[in-house]
C-alpha cells in the first residue's frame, strides 16, 4: 500500500448557514473580515513570491512555469483591485517572457501564444493599440499550423490544439483583436474542424468507434484529465459555437463524453488515462478535480441530470482528497483542487460548495505550514505560489471566478 498523496481534511463539513457565517453571507458575499485576511495574505505571500523570483529560470517563457504566468497574475489582480502598479508590473514579466519565447509550441500554457496573448491584453489596457495589434497578429500567425491536420500536433491542453484555441477566446474576451465577430468564429470553428478529425481518426486506426466515436493521445497515450487528455478537449468542444453542426455535437462529442463517464472509479474519481486501474491521482490535471468542468458542460449542454450527479460526486472525492501533499497550487495543489468547489457553486448556487472553496482557502493561507513537498518551480502560476494567490484573489468574486488558462 503505497502513502497517501493527501492528508486527512482538517475541516468540519458544510452543516448550514451557522458554520459559513464567518466566511460568507447567504448572497454569497464574503464577510468583511474573511475577505481582509485573504487580502493581506495576499500581500504578504506576493512579497515572498517577488523575493523568491529572483532565483527564477531567466529563460522561462512560459505561462505554466514562466514569466507569462507571473504576468497573467498580475493581470488578474489589475482586474480585481485595480491598481494601475499591478498592470506595469504585468508589463514588466511579459516583455521578459516576450524576450524568450519557445520558438517551438504553440499553446497558451506552454508555447509561444501566452505570452503574446497576455502582452497584446497588457497592451490594451495600457492604451497602446499597435503593440497589442502586433501581438495579436504574431499570435495569429500560428493558426494555419494548429489547423493543418499534419498529425504531429496533438490535441491537449499544454502542447495543442485547444492550448492554442484558448489564446483566441482570452484575447478576444478581454479586448477587440478581431476584424469582426465572424473571424474569431470561423477561426474557432476550423480548430474544432481539425480536433474532431483528429479524435476520429484516432478511433477508426484504434478501431473503437462503437465505443466511441473521438479518442485522442499524447505521447501514445490515452489522457483522460484536464491538462493532457480527453476532458479538456471535450470541455471545449461542448462551448457553444464552437463547434459547426449540433448533430455533431451530439453524434460524436456526447457519446465520446459518456464513454469517458464510464471509466469512473467507484469512488468518482477517474484514471489518468483509459485502462489504469489505480485510484490515486487527485489533481486538475489528473483526476475528479479536471474532469469536474467537463461534466459540469454537458449537464449544461445536454440536460441531463446524471453528468451533474457525476460532478457533485467530483466534488466529494476533491473534498476527502483534496488537500494535496504536493503543495497550494493549480496543477496538482490544494487552489487548483478548490476550483472545483467554484465550479460546483456556480452551477449549483449550493453554498456548501462556496463553503469548501472556503476552508481550501484557509488551508492555502496557511502556506508551508503542513510539510508539504516543494515544487520543481516554487513560485510559478501552475505548479507554485503565484496560482495559489491567483486563486485567492479569485475567491474575492466567487461567482466571476475561473480556473485561469482553462475556463472559458
Ligand atoms: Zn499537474
Amino acid at each position: 500500500m503505497s502513502e497517501p498523496r493527501a492528508f486527512k481534511n482538517p475541516y468540519p463539513d458544510y452543516t448550514g448557514p451557522g458554520c459559513a457565517q464567518d466566511f460568507f453571507d447567504m448572497q454569497g458575499n464574503l464577510t468583511q473580515h474573511f475577505a481582509s485576511c485573504i487580502s493581506s495574505k495576499i500581500s504578504e505571500l506576493l512579497a515572498v513570491m517577488e523575493n523568491g523570483l529572483k532565483n527564477a529560470d531567466p529563460r522561462d517563457c512560459t505561462g505554466y512555469t514562466g514569466w507569462a504566468g507571473i504576468a497573467l497574475l498580475y493581470l488578474h489582480l489589475h482586474s480585481i483591485f485595480g491598481d494601475f502598479s499591478f498592470l506595469q508590473k504585468a508589463l514588466d514579466y511579459v516583455s521578459h517572457s516576450l524576450r524568450s519565447l519557445t520558438q517551438r509550441w504553440v499553446t497558451f500554457l506552454c508555447g509561444d501564444a501566452g505570452p503574446l496573448a497576455v502582452a497584446a491584453v497588457v497592451y490594451h489596457r495600457l492604451q497602446k493599440p499597435h503593440e497589442a495589434e502586433e501581438c495579436v497578429n504574431r499570435l495569429l500567425h500560428f493558426h494555419q499550423s494548429v489547423v493543418q491536420g499534419n498529425g504531429r500536433l496533438p490535441d491537449e491542453l499544454l502542447y495543442g490544439r485547444v492550448g492554442y484555441l484558448y489564446s483566441l477566446i482570452f484575447i478576444n474576451h478581454t479586448c477587440f483583436a478581431f476584424d469582426s465577430l465572424f473571424d474569431l468564429i470561423m477561426r474557432l470553428f476550423q480548430i474544432c474542424d481539425a480536433v474532431l478529425d483528429s479524435g476520429q481518426n484516432l478511433s477508426q486506426k484504434n478501431k473503437i468507434q462503437e465505443q466511441t466515436p473521438l479518442m485522442y493521445e499524447w505521447y501514445q497515450e490515452e489522457y483522460v484529465g484536464a491538462a493532457h487528455g480527453l476532458a479538456g478537449i471535450y470541455y471545449y468542444l461542448m462551448q457553444p459555437g464552437f463547434v459547426v453542426g449540433e448533430d455533431r455535437v451530439y453524434h460524436l462529442v456526447k457519446p465520446s463524453v459518456n464513454y469517458m463517464c464510464q471509466l469512473r472509479f467507484p469512488s468518482g474519481n477517474y484514471p489518468p488515462w483509459v485502462g489504469d486501474s489505480r485510484d490515486l491521482l487527485v489533481h486538475w490535471c489528473h483526476g475528479s478535480p479536471g474532469v469536474i468542468y467537463m461534466l459540469i458542460q454537458a449537464f449544461k449542454v445536454f440536460g441531463v441530470r446524471q453528468y451533474l450527479e457525476d460532478a457533485l460526486h467530483c466534488g466529494e472525492v476533491i473534498w476527502q482528497r483534496g488537500l494535496l501533499k504536493k503543495g497550494y497550487g493549480l496543477c496538482h495543489g490544494a487552489a487548483g483542487n478548490a476550483y472545483g468547489f467554484l465550479a460546483l457553486y456556480k452551477i449549483t448556487q449550493d453554498p456548501k460548495h462556496l463553503y469548501r472553496a472556503c476552508m481550501f482557502a484557509d488551508w492555502c493561507m496557511n502556506y508551508g505550514k503542513h510539510g508539504c513537498r516543494t515544487p520543481d518551480t516554487p513560485l510559478s502560476l501552475f505548479e507554485g505560489m503565484a496560482g495559489t494567490i491567483y486563486f485567492l484573489a479569485d475567491l474575492l468574486q466567487p461567482t466571476r471566478a475561473k480556473f485561469p488558462a482553462f475556463e472559458v
